[in-house]
Order: C-alpha cells, then structure tokens, then sequence
C-alpha cells in the first residue's frame, strides 16, 4: 500500500554576522593595531533521517525553519559565535526537492542519513585582517554573507505501519478518522469503488505512524468473496494488526476467527504479526453489558480493549500501545 505523505516548507539559514572595526588601545602601547575580529557563521538546515517519524505530519503543523545569524566579531580580534544549525527531523525514505528548481536535494534512506539543505552565511572578515604593509590601519570589515534560503518539497512513500481488520461496519473508517491528524494526499489507486483509508497519527511531536483498514473484507474474502482479498496483501508489511469487532457482537470469539482465519487463508505468515483485539462503539453498552463483557473479554484473549471512537474512551491509549510496536518494528 504505497501512500504519498508530503510537505512544502521554507527553510533560511542564518546569515553571516559581520566583521568588526576597532583598534587596540592599550596603556603604553601608542598606536595599538587594527584588532576587530571576523564574525560567526549563520547556521545551516540539516535533514537528518530518523525511524521515530513515520510521516511528515509535523512539517504540517510548523512551515517555516529558520536557523540563527552568527554574532559579529569584535574587539581585540575575538570571533563572533556561530549560529547553530536547525535539524529537521524527517522519516526515513523522505525525497527532498528545491520547490523552485525541480532538483532532488536528498533521499535520506536509513537512520541518521542527513543533508545540509540551506548553508549558513559566512562571516565578515574584521579589520585586522586587512592589515597589510601598505595600510596599517584598515577602517572597514567585510559584512558577512547572508544564509540560503529556499522552499523545499518533501515527499515521502508510506507503508502503512498499523493494519486495521475488521467486517464492514466494524467503525474501522471511524477510527481512522477520530485518530487521524491531517488528511494525507494519497496516491492513484487502481481500484476505484473501494480505496483503502489512510490516516496518518501523531502520537506527540516526533512520534507518528500510519495506520490503513482493509475495507471490504468478509468471509470468504479469501475465496475471491467481495474484494477484502485485493486489499490484503497490502498488510504483509505492517508492524502490528488490529482485529476490530463490534462490542455488540454475539459471538466476538466467532468473528475473531472468521477475520484470523480470512488472513491465515491468504497468507499464514500473517499470523505470526503481533495483533492486538480491539472491541469498538463501547459507548452503546449499558453497565451491566460492559461487566459481562469485560469478563468475557478473558475469553477472547486478554489483549482484548475497549474502545469508543465516538466518545473517545481508549483512543488515546490504543494508539500509545499501537506505538510501542510499531517503534519496535523501526528498530529491527
Ligand atoms: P467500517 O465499515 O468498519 O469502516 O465502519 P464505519 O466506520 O463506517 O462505521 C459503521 C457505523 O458504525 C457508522 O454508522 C458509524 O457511525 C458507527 N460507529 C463507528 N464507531 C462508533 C462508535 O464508537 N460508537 C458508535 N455508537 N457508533 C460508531
Ligand atoms: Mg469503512
């Protein structure tokens, strides 16, 4: 299941600081010489690759980057400070093209790859630098020279790291759409009446994942049986599976395996995915249902959750243990 996550965002480096002017005027030293010192480096935008960001979701919330100008110089020949370079932190497998020239600036594959985007301005030299035989007594420094600034596109290919599985009207789109963040551009996809839903989720800043359902799976799917077959083998990928089963269902265990039994048909290695059970719309349940299910749920398994997309109760911390997996799988 490729996506296209992408981001447009302006970066400047910092500009050089300027040179300084001054002449050294000591106590018994009569005509002190030129002594105004260079200014500090502007600061660079660096991409570096990291496996803790799964999209470029935070490139959504935050445009622009500016990397701090370098101090001047000044007296008694002393350097500005440089500015400090920016990190941008991007996901793996993130392309990098200057908006305006159409040219590919990185493809930062693995972890910790990373490209200056935008140099730093030089700083000015000072006066004393310009001392020569012929003028002891220079009275200009140079400025320093401005920091790059451009507008980047960034486009990322997206495997989805979270599987959703569930028969239709399970709340899988629901879901998708409470946990989502922004709405991700996604690519042409061959089959039109149904596309798979793509929702991209921020767990904090950093911290992000792709989670996509498999729509149109019922049993038999995997005897050609509506289309969830088309749509399976685009979970091979994923770091981690959600079984999603209505908490109103009569027989949860049932359709457990009915949905485990769709994808073991279509490929038995699917089974050795990690999966978590997640039983949805928990706010239709009255006190007494929600007791009895909540031991019941035993039976099913005990990674069995509640969940409501409607109320919110359990998002948040089904996406926290959706994390943890997925940050595992990143690691390997
Ligand atoms: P999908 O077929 O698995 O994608 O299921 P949908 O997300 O389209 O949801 C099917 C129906 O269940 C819709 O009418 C939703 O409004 C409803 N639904 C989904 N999640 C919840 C929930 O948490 N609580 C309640 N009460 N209804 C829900
Ligand atoms: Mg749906």
């Amino acid at each position: 299941m490729n996506f296209i996550d992408t981001a447009a965002v302006t970066i400047k480096a910092g500009d050089g600081g300027k040179g300084h002017v001054s002449f050294r005027r000591e106590k018994y030293v009569p005509k002190g010489g030129p002594d105004g010192g260079n200014g500090g480096d502007g600061g660079s935008i660096v991409a570096v690759a990291d496996t803790q960001l799964g999209t470029l979701l935070d490139f959504r919330y935050k445009r622009i980057y500016k990397a701090p100008s370098g101090n001047p110089g000044s007296t008694s020949r002393c350097t500005g400070s440089s500015g400090e370079d920016v990190i941008l932190r991007v996901p793996c497998g993130t392309i990098i093209r200057n908006r305006m020239t159409g040219e590919q600036l990185a493809d930062l594959a693995s972890d910790g790859s990373s490209v200056v985007l935008a140099h730093g301005g030089r700083g000015g030299r000072g006066n004393s630098e310009f001392a020569t035989s012929v003028n002891q007594t220079p009275r200009y420094a140079e400025p320093g020279t401005p920091g790059e600034e451009l507008l980047i596109d960034l486009e990322l290919k997206l495997l989805a790291d979270v599987g959703l599985v569930g028969f239709p009207n399970a709340g899988k789109s629901t879901l998708i759409s409470v946990v989502s963040a922004a709405r991700p551009k996604i690519a042409d996809y061959p089959f039109t009446t149904l596309t798979p839903n793509l929702g991209m989720v921020r767990v904090g800043e950093g911290r992000s994942f792709t989670i996509a359902d498999i729509p149109g799976l019922i049993e038999g799917a995997h005897e050609g049986k509506g289309l969830g077959i088309q749509f399976l083998r685009h979970i091979e990928r994923t770091a981690v599976l959600i079984y999603l089963i209505e908490c109103t269902d009569p027989k949860p265990e049932k359709t457990l395996n009915i949905l485990k039994n769709e994808l073991s048909s279509h490929n038995i290695s699917l089974m050795n995915k990690p999966y978590l059970i997640v039983l949805s719309k928990a706010d239709q349940l009255d006190a007494a249902q929600r007791t009895q299910l909540e031991q019941s749920r035993f039976a099913i398994g005990n990674r069995a959750r509640l969940l409501s997309a409607v109320s919110g109760a359990g998002v948040q911390e089904l996406m926290e243990e959706l994390w943890s997996y997925v940050i595992q799988s990143r690691v390997l």
